[in-house]
């Protein structure tokens, strides 16, 4: 009986460390990207090894009900974020596979782990930090494998593809959160509240030297004084030790004009996106952007390379990176004004020096006349290019005291509570003085966007006026950190704001009208008995000619003026207490 237990026990450890080294080992560095299932068994056979060490979680299931994990690293053994906070560690988040086919970060980051649980050197650093890695994101997307759907890439021979199965990208989703995917990721990174957040991607477009290229936060969205960290200690560091590892690396390429050589403009991440989610809630934001036409095992090499570095200097900065993220709380929680939407400031342009290929203009050979662009990777060359990395703000707003939120937009509600808002409800149903803004002028993009028809260019008139709300209506304090979260999601003006994401498109259209032939006596006798009407009538008439002969919108006009006209039309329904 021993015997057989013992002969049981050895073919389950053998068998586990055969699945061991084929699972962890076999794919690194060859051109082969695990699977979802793989990956997920490369963790459980992590934790196996090191129990005490690191954990792997269910944080939610994606749109096709398939779980989604996380796999946390802690030297204690407390797998849970308040723990981490106890000791004053810092966090260091990373996401991968969100573009399921783009998965260097996947592949790296098992090996990452496991460096880091099994080797001395790197065990140390876990008295700084603790690892939490979301090892395949959009598991929908890395179920739709395939050899080919993204064209021209150097490897893996298979991989996944950018939508998940409803087919949004959940690169654009954090705002909106239209997928269970991102229900799991943000009640993940609430709880967390990283100090240092990654996320892994491959990009393409142009062709140059550098295998790894890096969004970072954009500085000037940035809060100040992380921004102020990052530009004087965090980044000169970053790309010191990333060019010491031999991958130097240099801001994504996102480029203005034909090639690179015309200028590089920072890529401007607004709260849809991972970094400008993150950035909300004062993490330090990165997207790792390795170029596609580079060899796929050298992708992975310079994702590991970043994780490891970001980790070494998370520990050595961690008094730096605490303080200046201690000052950035403070400053969502206390500070007036934020801004809300940017503009490329095209009056300051830097420069950088930028190690491309030497641009050729061929005969297409279509045979039709037309010119190809081609890089020449025969003719590497380094030259210093116009380098445009500062924003300015285009629209700023005062915060209110409060926001007060109607119980009626459930959506609305259910992401704040995501998110992680401190909300109180009113007992009693109320009149309260409030600024309502009256929506004048949107434009809407004409073919839907990740599955909506986006607003932009909205313009308000912001009013003051008593409005009733009824008990159970929602009250946001703006003295908390989700301050920003809230100012960029409920400022309709805001780039990716409910309102834009059409979470408030009730307001926009009237629901009661008017018949002219008995409104017009009503017409006629609000003209004689008022004179404001009357005046603002008269003047459009003579400012516009066809207002001066189209009944129908003189007798709207009117209409619109006087009291039977519903004052919540266009009226967005979130309530700013002063
Ligand atoms: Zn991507």
């Amino acid at each position: 009986m021993k015997l057989i237990t013992c002969i049981f026990l050895f073919t389950l450890i053998f068998a586990a460390a055969v699945v061991n080294s084929q699972v962890i080992d076999h794919k690194y560095p060859q051109n082969r990207s695990f699977t979802v299932d793989e990956v997920t068994e490369a963790y459980r056979l992590l934790q196996k090894k090191h129990p005490k060490l690191c954990a792997l979680q269910e944080i939610g299931i994606s749109d096709i009900g398939r779980p989604i994990h996380l796999f946390v690293i802690s030297e204690d053994g407390n797998f849970n974020a308040d723990a981490a906070r106890k000791k004053g560690k810092l966090v260091l988040f990373v996401n991968n596979g969100i573009h399921a086919g783009e998965p260097p970060g996947v592949d790296a980051s098992v090996k990452f782990a496991e460096d880091v649980l099994s080797q001395q050197k790197y065990k140390k650093l876990l008295d700084d930090v603790v690892i939490c890695i979301i090892p395949f994101y959009n598991v929908d997307g890395g179920l739709n494998r395939s050899c080919c759907s993204r064209t021209n890439q150097n490897g893996p021979e298979e991989y996944g593809f950018r939508g998940n199965a409803q087919n949004r990208d959940l690169n654009r989703d954090f705002i909106k959160t239209d997928t269970r995917n991102t229900e799991a990721f943000v009640a993940a990174f609430q709880g967390w509240l990283p100090d240092v957040f990654i996320d892994t991607h491959d990009t393409n477009g142009s062709d140059f030297q550098y295998v790894m290229t890096l969004i970072t936060s954009q500085l000037d969205k940035q809060n100040r004084y992380l921004a102020d960290y990052q530009r004087k200690s965090y980044l000169p560091k970053l790309y010191e030790d990333m060019k010491k590892r031999n991958f130097e690396m240099i801001p994504y390429v996102n480029f203005r004009g034909n090639s690179p050589e015309s200028g590089i403009v920072d890529f401007m991440e607004t709260p849809r996106y991972s970094t400008g989610y993150s950035t909300l809630f004062g993490s330090l934001g990165f997207v790792t952007e390795t170029l596609k036409y580079k060899a796929f095992p050298k992708r992975v090499e310079a994702t590991y390379a970043f994780l490891l570095s970001s980790l070494e200097l998370m520990s050595s900065e961690k008094s730096a990176i605490k303080t200046a993220r201690k000052k950035a709380l403070d400053d969502i929680s206390s500070k007036q004004v934020f801004e809300i939407a940017w503009q490329l400031d095209t009056a300051n342009l830097d420069s950088i020096e930028f190690k491309g290929y030497e641009t050729e203009y061929r005969d297409s050979e279509f045979g039709i006349g037309a010119k190809q662009l081609t890089y020449n990777q025969e003719k590497p060359y380094t030259k210093t290019i116009p380098y445009y990395k500062r924003f300015i703000p285009s629209i700023t707003v005062q915060k209110p005291s409060a926001y007060i939120i109607p119980q009626s937009w459930q959506e609305v509600i259910k992401r704040l509570k995501m998110n992680n808002v401190v909300l109180s409800r009113l007992e009693r149903d109320t009149m309260i003085s409030v600024e309502m803004y009256y929506i004048e002028n949107y434009e809407t993009v004409k073919t839907p966007y990740e599955g909506h028809y986006q607003h932009y260019n909205v313009s308000v008139r912001k009013t003051y006026m008593p409005v009733k709300f009824h008990k159970g209506d929602y009250i946001a304090e703006t003295n908390q950190i989700a301050n920003r979260y809230l100012v960029e999601t409920l400022e309709p003006q805001g780039t990716d704001s409910y309102f834009a994401w059409n979470f408030f498109d009730g307001i926009l259209q009237q629901k009661e009208w008017f018949s002219p032939f008995s409104f017009e006596p009503m017409a006629l006798d609000l003209l004689k008995n008022n004179s404001f009407i009357k005046e603002a009538f008269e003047r459009k008439k003579q400012e516009d000619p066809e207002f001066a002969k189209d009944h129908w919108g003189q007798l709207y006009f009117i209409y619109k003026m006087s009291p039977y006209y519903e004052n919540t039309h266009n009226r967005y329904p979130v309530g700013r207490v002063p």
